[in-house]
């Protein structure tokens, strides 16, 4: 694993994801299409597979994602297919 495959993900990119973007392994809850402000991309961990990583962050109208003692409010796996599209798009202003 040398993580190559991936750009990292600095904390505060903004993903926009598709339905089909991501999952999460428990099966709770619908897919559906969602943007998220990333804390921490888990690009380079022993949990990441070339199909997907898992992304701990916040929903973009969480309005308390700069308090330290809120717990991320997303944790879920992304497909680094949207990763890669997102890098490409660029940060957001
Ligand atoms: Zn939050």
């Amino acid at each position: 694993m040398t993580g190559s495959e991936t750009p990292p993900i600095p904390a505060g990119t903004r993903l926009h994801l598709r339905s089909e973007d991501w999952y999460h392994p428990t099966g709770v809850g619908d897919t559906y299409q969602r943007d998220i402000v990333v804390s921490v991309a888990h690009t380079g961990t022993a949990t990441a597979t070339d199909a997907s990583v898992w992304i701990v962050g916040h929903e973009l109208d969480c309005t308390r994602a700069h308090v330290e003692d809120h717990p991320p409010c997303v944790e879920l796996r992304v497909k680094r297919d949207a990763i890669r599209r997102a890098c490409q798009a660029g940060p957001q202003p």
